[in-house]
């Protein structure tokens, strides 16, 4: 493999592999990694100034019953910690988000045994309509699956349910 070919490929918008990608990861200088990454950064966003978005992570609740062993954030669905996130709470860090120029809330949280398809979807569908102008960048695989597990239902259901609820 070679570094300059395939940084040629990937200006032109091919595909790269698993293996060519990290042969360019292990192989490559940083600088021409950043030169290339700006190049097609301008190609779909063309000027000067780059932007970011301004986003707040808040947890929909700490009960948890997948137990990963790295986990020191969940508690056990029974335990006495257990939260689940209110309204008013939500409303308190949205506002703070919008005062501090943001316009994203990325929710994530534990496998709540208990909080299904119905939960989130009537939650998302809550606070689009508190908040019209807050994009919800929510749920990650793992809790989409979940919730499946618990409802009974397929992922296409309830991605698109969920995605209904986010949109408004
Ligand atoms: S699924 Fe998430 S919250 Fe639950 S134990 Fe694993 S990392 Fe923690």
């Amino acid at each position: 493999m070679n570094s300059k070919l395939l940084l040629s490929r990937a200006l032109k918008k091919e595909f790269l592999s698993a293996e060519e990608g990290q042969f360019l990861f292990e192989n490559t200088p940083t600088a021409d990694l950043m030169w290339v990454a700006n190049e097609l950064r301008q190609m779909a966003v063309p000027g000067d100034v780059v932007t970011w978005q301004i986003d707040r992570n808040v947890n929909t609740t700490n009960a948890c019953n997948a137990n990963c062993k790295f986990c020191n954030f969940f508690r056990h669905p029974k335990h006495a910690d257990v939260y689940i996130t209110d309204i008013e709470t939500y409303k308190r860090k949205i506002d703070e988000t919008i005062k501090f120029g943001g316009d994203q809330l990325l929710l994530q949280g534990g496998h709540h045994p208990g909080l299904g398809l119905e939960y989130y979807t009537k939650l998302f569908r809550n606070l689009k309509s508190l908040y019209p102008q807050i994009k919800l960048h929510a749920l990650g695989p793992p809790e989409v699956a979940h919730i499946c597990k618990i409802d009974g239902i397929s992922h296409e259901h309830a991605l698109s349910e969920l995605k209904k609820g986010r949109d408004g």
